[in-house]
Parts: structure tokens; sequence; C-alpha cells
């Protein structure tokens, strides 16, 4: 396989197919660019080397049609600063974006309008993937957020490109750091799964069962444990439809050795608040009416306890609800726990866009080994499942 950095991209004009959906606020302006930022060498090893990146990226939703506050426009001056050179931006829809960008010179940049302003993409249409593959010379995938949707620029545009193929720097790094975990990670092994349901984060908590040698469940996922086993969880959140899927589980990491961490305690609250009344229960004894927002001080040193011994990490999902001050103690005493392992020498990985933000809360993140910008893709490739925007690249 061709790898980036062995390639020539000398006089080639490059489609790259970025992740650059950014949070905008009401004034259109980046509130944070760490993905803008993630897929800065990539760009810029693309330059140096003498050939003319060509931008493509999503931005929100627009579902097929053009809505102004989503246009790649408005990332357009912030990238030019990052890249100290200026942008040519090329809306596909509305001019000869060939004619234009084979007027440029090697070394400028080129920015796509968003790829989501038409239906085309998102349904993979082979036509579409073909004009935008007609516009370069060679097809670098960096998009590692998008990479399990079978899109026009994300899977389908490779087939144009059957010997100028290749993943980003971005993209090679996720998958050799979540390798890292799945396959190469030393001993004790621990994933940390949290999160509002146990029905989004079942097939990740089963796929990793066959990984690791603990698994701490925390968030929402853990009231529907505690009920499974026959506690009384008051208001809690809860699956009743998965009350056996949750008694499985219990079982089958009996059977394959892991320690399964369930929540013993709780902070509870008489409502869906911070400004709720909070006490303290058993997680096997919430009152009626009660809700169980966070885990309890037992629970959060048990898990802290695990974490800080184990020399392997993924995390994935907040312990309580943690946007709330009154809630967050479970979620930023993980956060503590696995900075200390790593700085005591494990592999820590974070993914997912809570378990970030709660990193960030902690101001602890430059001290994990590795953040996955990732949401779906992440847990779709720890899943095991095949990405279409991986396979498009690494399938002849
Ligand atoms: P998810 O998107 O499934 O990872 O869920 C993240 C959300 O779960 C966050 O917004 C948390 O506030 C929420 N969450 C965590 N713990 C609880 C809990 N005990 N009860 C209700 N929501 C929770």
């Amino acid at each position: 396989m061709i790898t980036f950095e062995n390639y020539s991209f000398q006089n080639k004009k490059v489609l790259v197919r970025v992740d650059f959906n950014v949070p905008l606020n009401e004034q259109q302006q980046i509130t944070d660019d760490t993905r803008i930022q993630n897929a800065l060498p990539t760009i810029r090893k693309i330059m140096k080397n003498g050939g003319l990146p060509i931008i493509m990226t999503h931005i929100g939703r627009p579902k097929g049609k053009e809505v102004e506050s989503m246009s790649v426009k408005h990332i357009v001056a912030h990238l030019s600063q990052l890249l100290k050179t200026e942008l040519v931006f090329v809306n596909q829809y509305k001019e000869d974006a060939k004619a234009k960008i084979d007027a440029m010179k090697m070394g400028q940049v080129a920015i796509l309008e968003n790829l989501r302003f038409t239906e085309s993409e998102t349904k993979g249409d082979i036509d579409f993937a073909k004009q935008l593959a007609d516009l370069g010379d060679a097809f670098v995938m960096d998009a590692f957020g998008t990479a399990h949707r079978k899109h026009a620029s994300t899977a389908v545009i490779a087939q144009f490109f059957p010997n100028d193929k290749m993943f980003g720097y971005l993209v090679e790094d996720e998958l050799k750091n979540i390798d890292k975990i799945l396959k190469t990670g030393e001993a004790p092994r621990t994933a940390i799964v949290g999160g509002s349901k146990v029905s989004t984060k079942i097939t990740i908590i089963e796929s990793l069962l066959e990984k690791v040698d603990y698994l701490i469940i925390g968030g929402g996922i853990g009231f529907t444990f505690a009920k499974a086993m026959g506690g009384k969880i008051g208001a809690s959140l809860v699956e009743d439809d998965y009350l056996d899927v949750a008694k499985s589980v219990i079982a089958k990491a009996k059977e394959k050795g892991v320690e399964l961490c369930l929540p013993t305690d709780s902070f509870i609250a008489d409502a869906f608040s911070n400004d709720a009344n909070v006490a303290y229960a058993d997680i096997m004894n919430i009152p009626d009416d009660w809700m169980g927002l966070d885990v309890g001080v037992k629970t959060a040193c048990r898990f802290a306890e695990v974490i800080e011994q184990s020399k392997t990490i993924l995390w994935n999902g907040p312990i309580g609800v943690f946007e709330m001050p009154h809630f967050s103690m479970g979620t930023l005493r993980v956060a503590l726990a696995v900075s200390k392992a790593t700085r005591q020498g494990a592999f820590s990985l974070i993914g997912g866009g809570d378990s970030i933000a709660a990193i960030n809360q902690a101001d602890l993140a430059d001290n994990v080994s590795y953040i996955s910008t990732a949401g779906g893709a992440l847990l779709e490739y720890i899943e095991g499942k095949a990405l279409p925007g991986i396979e498009a690249i690494t399938q002849s």
C-alpha cells in the first residue's frame, strides 16, 4: 500500500478529505478549531512537497440543501491564517471547479464548498464522486470521524485512484493508536464505558469483554445493570428492554474472567437539575422519585483504584451528568485517575465528545496518551466493524 510519507506530491493536485465539521457560533465564528488543527500536518506536508491540496469537508447536517450558516466560507479565513497562505474557495455547485483549480499554481491551497450541500454526498453517489475525483490526481483520506460512512467523498471516490489513494497522518495516527489498545496493549487493560444508554453502547461493551481485564461501567448505563441485579433504582435512567442484556453481560464477564466494575453507590437528586436537592444512596436502594445522577464516593474510589494500576486504558462516555457541576465528581475523578495512570507509564486513549469535554474541563488533556476526535467511527472500529472509508483505501 502507498503511504502518505513516501508518496511524491510534486506537481499533483491532491484531494484531501478532512473532517472540518467544527462548531460555529451564531456569528459563524469557530468556537473550537481542534479538528482543523489536527489535519494541518497532512495539508502542510502536501504543500511542502510541491503539491496543491484541494480540501474537502462537510460542516453540520444541511441535508442536501445549501445552508448559508454551514458554508465552508466561514472557516476559510481562519484556515488561511493557520496555513499562512491565501486559500482559494471553490463553490463546486456554482462555478466551474475544474477550470478554477486547473488555473491554480502548485503550493496554493483550494477548498471546496460543504460536500453535504448535495444529497449525492451522503448517498454515496458515484457520479458525484467522479466529479470530485476529476478535480485531482491523488486522494488522501484524513477524515477518521466520517470513515464509518460510505459517502461519495469518504469512500466511493477512492476507486478512481487505484494507485494514488492513501490515508493522511491523522487517520494513520488514529488507527495506530486504537490498535495499541485493541491489539498490542499491555495488561492490565481497562475500558471505561459511560454515557446514557445501554442500547447505544452494548455492542462496544460486548466486544470489549473479549479484549480487557477490567470493564468499568458508569453513567446512566449503570442503573440498568443495578436494576438487572434486583436493585431499586427509583426514577433513575433505565432501559427496561435491556435488563436481560445487562444480565448476560454480567454472566459473560464472569465466564471470560473480566472484572466488571459496576457502581455501588450514587449521588441522587429529586429532579434532573443542578439545583435539585441532593442525597447519597446505595445504588440498590434509591428512594422512589429520586434519580442517580452521579456515582458515589465509594464507587469513584474503586474506579480510580482500578484505573491507576492499569497499563492500557480506553475511556468512552461520562460517569455521571458531568455537565451539571453537582454531578461531575465521578467523571472528574476518572479523568484524574486516567491522567495519573498515564504519568505512571500507561497508554490511555479517550474518545467521544463528552469524555473529551470532561478531560478538558479537568484541564488534563495533555496528560493522556491520545485523544480520538472520532465518535461513531471510533466505536465502530473498536466493535470490529469494517469502516467503508478505511476499506476503500486498504482494498485494491
Ligand atoms: P452518551 O451520548 O450515551 O455517551 O451519553 C452522554 C450523556 O449521558 C451525557 O450528556 C451525560 O449527562 C449523560 N449521563 C451520564 N450519567 C447519567 C445519569 N446517571 N443519568 C442520566 N444521564 C446521564
